[in-house]
């Protein structure tokens, strides 16, 4: 029997592991999750609603299994306490615009038609999610589907096993039927054969772009519906006007929360000639505050990488960049926790152009590189030159050259003066590499359903 299995980067031991579900069995389970759909999408929205609503409470309640939880399975410090925040403003946001969302397009409602377009459940839909966000990249996709009349079968990332697990018991406890939300133990094969199998209606992948293709090769043919969310290399600009201090602090957050380990982290930061030696100065003082360690303690602000095979990759991409000419100016000795595996010192990396993979490639860890820029058109082409477009933080009291600049960037967001942030009421998508579809707000509720037209004509004559 194959094992799927969680190591942690706490210690670097099996931390949970579970039997991969059978082809056969997983079938089925989505044969059942077929049948309740039905039932499913005739009772009332406000009734799914406050059944999704309820399973999100539920969740809350076990925030003291939850927390400790995700510092073993993928190295968050406890002291972050979760991902409640986000998870339950999401929840609360989709549940708040989904009548809206849904209602049908009018078009005429007269003595001799009616004509408007309805929206329909898909249908049984895949969610696929990743580890860095565990909680919160599913329910992006789960609680709009569930609360659109879909049903739902997760499959979590190995890395975070037991998260899908714990939020279908949640949702179960709280009234939602079990073959509605239903949690499984996938490896690729069988999700692959599953896919091919045209067992789903519509697939939420979010995940690494590798792992994207790979879903894609599998659906090919079937014609199945897919929202695909995708690795990102997401920059900032800081232009000469910027509030230097907020824009170090957003930006340095952004690039080294959660270990780096961000789909919209910063990756890399373009900043004006004029502010550049201040603004590197003020990031390494920034970074060089983190303490580094066992992510159990509740005095560690930065936790082990959650893999050491994903700490290699950033070990790799900065040696790669220095034996290049970059610069690196953290101090290994502020960070003597640094084991060489997981455990990885935050870096800031100087001298560095787009020759390096470093500054081309997904790091996607506590490490970012700065480069001085000239004018908005230098930064705009070096923010353009990259296969992925996720967001872009733009830094300027000038919300109309920011508006302007963000036109003409190749990506999914553009921010001002923030950055590393979901608004739910606001589409969530990439460009080029980063995938396509778009999750959260209305287009959200668009995407987990399909059209129906109905042109009723009521009289013969
Ligand atoms: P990943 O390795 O691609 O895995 C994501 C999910 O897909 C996991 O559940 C994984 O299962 C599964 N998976 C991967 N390859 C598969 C295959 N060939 N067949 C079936 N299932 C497959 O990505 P990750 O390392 O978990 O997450 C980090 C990546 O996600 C980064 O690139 C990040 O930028 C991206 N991300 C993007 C967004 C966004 O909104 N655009 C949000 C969050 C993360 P296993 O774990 O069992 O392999």
């Amino acid at each position: 029997m194959t094992m799927i299995r969680c190591i942690s980067p706490v210690n670097g031991e099996v931390y949970a592991e579970r039997p991969a579900m059978p082809l056969e069995l997983a079938k089925q389970a989505v044969a059942q999750a077929r049948l309740a759909q039905k039932s499913w999408a005739k009772r009332p929205l406000d009734e799914r609603v406050k059944l999704v609503l309820a399973g999100v409470a539920r969740l809350n309640e076990m925030v003291d299994e939850v927390v400790p939880e995700l510092a073993w399975q993928m190295g968050r410090p406890v002291r972050y306490g979760g991902e409640f925040k986000g998870f339950n403003e999401r929840s609360n946001y989709v549940a708040s615009i989904a009548a809206d969302a849904l209602k049908p397009l009018v078009v005429e409602e007269s003595d001799r038609f009616e004509r408007r377009i309805e929206r329909e459940p898909h249908g049984v839909v895949f969610v696929i999610a990743p580890w860095n966000y565990p909680y919160m990249t599913a329910i992006n996709t789960v609680a709009p589907a569930l609360m659109a009349g879909n049903t739902v079968i997760l499959k979590h990332a190995s890395q975070t096993i037991l998260v899908g697990e714990r939020m279908v018991r949640a949702f179960v406890e709280a009234g939602v039927p079990a073959d509605v939300f239903q949690n499984l133990f996938l490896d690729h094969d069988t999700t692959a054969a599953l896919i091919a199998a045209r067992s789903f209606d519509f697939i939420n992948f979010t995940g690494s772009v590798e792992g994207g293709r790979s879903i894609e090769r599998a659906a090919a043919g079937t014609f199945t519906g897919l929202g695909l969310e995708l690795g990102g290399k997401d920059p900032g600009y800081v232009m000469e006007d910027a509030d230097l201090d907020a824009a170090v602090d957003t930006l340095m957050d952004g690039a080294t929360y959660n270990s780096g380990q961000c789909c919209c982290g910063i990756e890399r930061i373009y900043v004006h000639e004029s502010l550049y030696d201040a603004f590197v100065e003020k990031s390494v003082a920034w970074v060089s505050n983190y303490k580094l360690g066992n992510p159990l303690d509740p005095e560690t602000t930065l936790g082990p990488m959650a893999n050491k095979r994903f700490a290699a990759t950033v070990r790799n991409q900065i040696a790669d960049a220095v034996s290049k000419g970059a610069k690196a100016l953290i101090d290994p000795r502020l960070f003597p926790q640094d084991d060489g595996g997981a455990y990885l010192a935050p870096q800031v990396l100087v001298d560095v152009d787009h020759s390096m993979e470093f500054m081309r490639e997904e790091t996607f860890g506590p490490a970012v590189g700065i480069m001085k820029v000239k004018s908005d058109a230098e930064a705009t082409e070096l923010m353009n030159d990259s296969q992925y477009g996720l967001t872009a933080s733009l830094w300027t009291k000038d919300a109309e050259r920011a508006a302007r600049i963000g036109r003409d960037l190749e990506t999914g967001t553009v921010f001002m003066n923030r950055a590393d942030y979901l608004d739910p009421a606001l589409c969530w998508t990439g460009v080029k590499e980063t995938g396509r579809g778009g999750s959260l707000s209305i287009l959200g509720f668009h995407n987990l359903t399909r059209p129906k037209s109905f042109h009723l004509k009521k009289v013969t004559a």
